[in-house]
C-alpha cells in the first residue's frame, strides 16, 4: 500500500526538504508521511474519509486525524464548493482509474474558508474481487497560484477594455525611446500595433502635432530629470488628417542602467477639449461679433499692465461707443442692429490691422488695448481712423445709415491701477466726448476725474434738496410783442441759496439726468408753477421738459393728473421742449407730442436755431410755437445778415401756422426789429430777469405790463 502510495506521491513530485537516514524497510516511510507537506488521503467511495496525513489535516483546519476523520462524511456535498465537481471527479477516476491535477475550489473544511487545490488521485480496486475498495491520493492547495491567475486574467481584461492605454515607457540613456508594454489602446490612439512600438516609437513622435510638439519633450525630460510625474495633454494628427487630443499620465522611475521608465496610461480627451473650448469661447468672447469679450479684454490688459512694469512699453486703451445705433436699431430692428454692430466689429479689426486687441464690452460699446512703445499716440492716430472712417455714411448688410464713433483714450501710467480702472478711465473721457459732439474723441486726464467728482457731489446734493422741496422756481416774464403785456411767464429752476455755492440749472438740469432724478425734478417744478400760475391772472406758463421725461409713456396722463390738481386751466399750460428729443426719437416724439395737444396743453420748440435745427422736424411734429434761440438774436442790431437770418426763420414759422417767441432779447434797439419781423412775443432781460413768483404778482397787479411805454414806444 506504501509502494502504491509512493506512486502517487510522484506524481506530485513533491518532498518534505528534512533529511533523513536512507529508509531501511518501508516501515521507514511513516516518518516522510507524517512530514510530507502534501496531504495524502484514502477515503470510501461513498465519500467518508479513512485516513489523513498530517498535511492534510492541516490544510482542512483539524487539528488531528482523529476530528478530521470524525467530521468528513461526505466529501462531495460538504467539501466542494461546487459540489459538481466530486462527480466529475469521481467520473474520470471511472473511466481512467487516475485522475492528475484534479483542481477545484474546494473549503477548508473545518473554517468553511474557500480554498484551491489541485488532486491526484487513483482507484484502489480488491485483488481478488476485482471490486474498487477506496480511493487514494495527493492534495495540494494552489490558493495563491489561483489567485495569481485570476489576478493575471482579470489585468489582460481590464486591459482591453479599459478605454485608452496602459503603458511602460523607456527612455534609454543614449536618448532613445521606446514603448516596453502597452495594451491594444495604443493601436486605438495611433493607429499602429503596440509590438512594433515595442523597440521603435517613432512611428508616435511623428504624429504629435508640430505646435505641441516641444511642449510634450520639454515636460517628458523634466519629468525625467526630476524624477517627477509627467501630466500632459498635446494634439495628435492621425492618419486621417483628423485632430486627437490626448491624455498621458505617467510616472517614472529610474532603472540601473540609467533608463527611465514610466509606468502609465494614455486615453483620448477630444471631445472634453472641444466643449472646453466651446465654454471658453462662450465665457471669453462675444457671441455676435466673435471678438473677445470684456472679461478676457481685462485678463489681458491686466497681463499688458504687469508685462509693462519696468519696461520701456506702453498700453493705451480706446472706449469706443457707437452715436446713433439706438437709432438704427429702434428705426430697422435688431437684426440690422447686429449688422452694423458686426461691420463695425469687422471695421476696428482692419483698422487695428492685428496690432491691438479689439473687444465688444456689450451693447454698442467696444474696446481696443494697444502695446508697444509708443500706444498712446499709435491710439490717437487709431482713433482718428476711426472717426475718418465713420464720418462717412456707413454701408452694412445692404443699408447705409449715418453712424458715428466717441472714442476716449486711456494711456496707463503709474497713477493707473489696473485694468478696470484703465477701462473707467477710457469710459469717462469717451463720455466727454460724446458730450463734446458726434464721432469725436478725446484723451483721458484727471480733470475729467475732478469734473466727475464734482458731479457726484451735486447729484447728491439734488438728492437731498429734492427731498427737502428746497429748489426754488423763478419765473421771466414773457411779453406781448403788440400790447407790451405780460402775456405769460418761463418757469426756471433755482439752486437753493443756502446752499453755499450757486449751481446754475443747465449744470444741474442734465447731472438729474444722469443719476435719476429728472422725473421728481421735472414733477416739482411743473407741480409748483402750476400752483402759482392758478392764483395769476389769466397769463400762461411754461416749463422746460427734459427729453427724459417725455421717454415715459405715462407722461402726458402725470401731467395731465397735476395741471388738474392745480386748479389751473390746462389752457395755460406750455411745456417746451428741445430739439434734441425730437432728432433722437422721432416716432416716440410724435405720439407724445400729439397726446399732450389732445389734452389742450400747448406745446413748443425750445431753443429752436441753437443746435442742428432742421425745418423737417417742425413740419413733422405739431408745434403750437418755436422759441428762438438768444444766439440767433445777439447782434441782429448791428449785422445785418443776422437779422435777415432772423426774418427768414420767423416768415418761415409763419408759414407754417406757428406762433413765434423771441429769447434772449438784451438790447432795446432790438425790439422794434423784432416786432416788423412778425414776432408774437419776447422774453429777455431787457423786460425783466426770472423773479419770484410774489415780484411776479405784483407786476401783474401793478399794469400787467413791464415798462410798456418805455420799452415798446421806441
Ligand atoms: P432755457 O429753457 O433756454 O431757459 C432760458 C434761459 O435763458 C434761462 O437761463 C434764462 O435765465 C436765460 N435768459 C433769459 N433771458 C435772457 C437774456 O436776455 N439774456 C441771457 N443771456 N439769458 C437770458 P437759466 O434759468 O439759467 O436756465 C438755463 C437752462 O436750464 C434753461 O434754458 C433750461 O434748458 C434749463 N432749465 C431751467 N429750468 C428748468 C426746468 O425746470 N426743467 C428743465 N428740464 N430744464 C430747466
Ligand atoms: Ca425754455
Ligand atoms: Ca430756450
Amino acid at each position: 500500500m506504501l509502494e502504491d502510495l509512493l506512486n502517487v506521491q510522484s506524481a506530485t513530485g513533491e518532498l518534505s526538504s528534512r533529511r533523513a537516514r536512507p529508509p531501511q524497510d518501508l516501515s521507514d516511510y511513516r516518518a516522510l508521511y507524517d512530514n510530507l507537506q502534501v496531504g495524502l488521503y484514502r477515503s470510501t467511495i461513498a465519500g467518508k474519509q479513512i485516513s489523513a496525513n498530517p498535511a492534510l489535516v492541516q490544510m482542512n483546519g483539524f487539528s488531528s486525524e482523529a476530528e478530521m476523520l470524525a467530521a468528513v462524511n461526505d466529501i462531495a456535498g460538504e467539501w466542494y464548493v461546487e459540489p459538481g465537481r466530486r462527480f466529475e471527479f469521481m467520473e474520470e477516476l471511472a473511466r481512467n482509474g487516475v485522475v492528475t491535477n484534479f483542481v477545484s475550489e474546494i473549503y477548508r473544511y473545518k473554517s468553511r474558508q474557500r480554498i484551491w487545490i489541485t488532486e491526484t488521485a487513483r482507484i484502489v480496486y480488491d485483488e481478488a474481487s476485482g471490486e474498487p475498495l477506496f480511493y487514494e491520493g495527493t492534495v495540494q492547495e494552489i490558493t495563491e497560484t489561483q489567485q495569481r491567475l485570476a489576478t493575471g486574467e482579470l489585468f489582460r481584461k481590464f486591459s482591453q477594455e479599459v478605454p485608452g492605454c496602459l503603458y511602460q515607457y523607456r527612455m534609454r540613456p543614449d536618448g532613445s525611446t521606446c514603448f516596453p508594454f502597452a495594451t491594444g489602446g495604443l493601436k486605438d490612439l495611433f493607429g499602429f500595433d503596440p509590438e512594433n512600438a515595442m523597440t521603435d516609437d517613432r512611428a508616435m513622435w511623428s504624429m504629435i502635432h508640430p505646435d505641441d510638439l516641444e511642449n510634450v519633450w520639454t515636460s517628458l525630460r523634466k519629468s525625467a530629470a526630476d524624477l517627477v510625474d509627467w501630466s500632459h495633454e498635446f494634439r495628435i494628427i492621425a492618419k486621417d488628417g483628423s485632430i486627437k487630443w490626448i491624455h498621458e499620465n505617467a510616472s517614472p522611475e529610474r532603472e540601473p542602467d540609467g533608463s527611465i521608465l514610466w509606468h502609465g496610461f494614455m486615453n483620448e480627451i477630444t471631445e472634453r477639449k472641444q466643449s472646453e473650448v466651446r465654454i471658453h469661447r462662450m465665457a471669453y468672447y462675444d457671441l455676435l461679433t466673435g471678438l473677445p469679450n470684456r472679461k478676457l479684454l481685462l485678463d489681458r490688459l491686466d497681463q499688458a499692465l504687469a508685462e509693462m512694469r519696468g519696461k520701456a512699453r506702453d498700453t493705451a486703451l480706446l472706449f469706443v461707443d457707437l452715436d446713433g445705433f439706438k437709432e438704427v436699431n429702434d428705426a430697422y430692428g435688431h437684426e440690422v442692429g447686429d449688422d452694423l454692430l458686426r461691420a463695425a466689429a469687422a471695421r476696428f479689426e482692419s483698422l487695428t490691422d492685428g496690432s491691438g486687441l479689439v473687444a465688444r464690452l456689450g451693447g454698442d460699446e467696444f474696446a481696443i488695448m494697444l502695446q508697444g512703445l509708443d500706444a498712446a499716440r499709435a491710439a490717437v492716430s487709431l482713433a482718428q481712423d476711426i472717426n475718418g472712417f465713420f464720418a462717412e455714411p456707413m454701408i452694412f448688410g445692404g443699408r447705409v445709415a449715418a453712424v458715428g464713433a466717441s472714442i476716449g483714450i486711456a494711456k496707463a501710467s503709474d497713477s493707473v491701477d489696473g485694468a478696470s480702472e484703465l477701462l473707467r478711465c477710457a469710459d469717462l473721457a469717451m463720455y466727454s466726448a460724446k458730450l463734446s459732439g458726434r464721432n469725436r474723441f478725446c484723451i483721458y486726464d484727471k480733470s475729467l476725474d475732478r469734473e466727475r467728482e464734482e458731479k457726484r457731489r451735486i447729484a447728491s446734493d439734488l438728492r437731498t434738496i429734492l427731498l427737502e422741496e428746497a429748489l426754488r422756481v423763478v419765473y421771466q416774464p414773457i411779453i406781448d410783442a403788440r400790447t407790451g403785456e405780460i402775456c405769460g411767464a418761463e418757469a426756471l429752476l433755482r439752486w437753493p441759496e443756502n446752499r453755499g455755492e450757486i449751481v446754475p440749472p443747465d449744470v444741474f438740469v442734465p447731472i438729474a439726468e444722469q443719476c435719476g432724478l429728472i422725473d421728481s425734478l421735472g414733477s416739482f417744478v411743473l407741480k409748483e408753477a402750476c400752483r402759482q400760475a392758478a392764483a395769476w391772472p389769466g397769463i400762461a406758463i411754461s416749463v422746460n421738459v427734459s427729453p427724459l421725461q417725455l421717454m415715459n409713456p405715462a407722461f402726458p396722463s402725470q401731467v395731465a393728473a397735476i395741471v388738474d390738481g392745480s386748479g389751473l386751466e390746462r389752457g395755460r399750460l406750455e411745456l417746451e421742449i428741445t430739439e434734441s428729443f425730437i432728432v433722437d426719437n422721432a416716432r416716440r416724439a410724435a405720439v407724445v407730442i400729439a397726446e399732450l395737444r389732445l389734452q389742450n396743453i400747448t406745446i413748443s420748440l425750445d431753443d429752436f436755431g441753437s443746435g442742428f435745427s432742421s425745418i423737417g422736424h417742425i413740419r413733422r411734429f405739431k408745434f403750437d410755437r418755436i422759441k428762438i434761440d438768444r444766439s440767433m438774436v445777439s447782434g441782429i442790431a448791428d449785422r445785418p445778415s443776422a437779422l435777415k437770418l432772423l426774418q427768414a426763420t420767423i416768415a418761415m414759422a409763419h408759414a407754417l401756422d406757428l406762433e413765434v417767441t423771441v429769447e434772449g432779447v438784451e438790447k432795446e434797439e432790438e425790439v422794434p426789429l423784432l416786432r416788423l419781423a412778425g414776432c408774437h412775443q419776447m422774453q429777455g432781460f431787457l423786460f425783466s430777469r426770472p423773479v419770484s413768483a410774489s415780484v411776479l404778482k405784483s407786476l401783474l397787479n401793478k399794469a400787467g405790463t413791464v415798462n410798456p411805454q418805455r420799452v415798446l414806444s421806441a
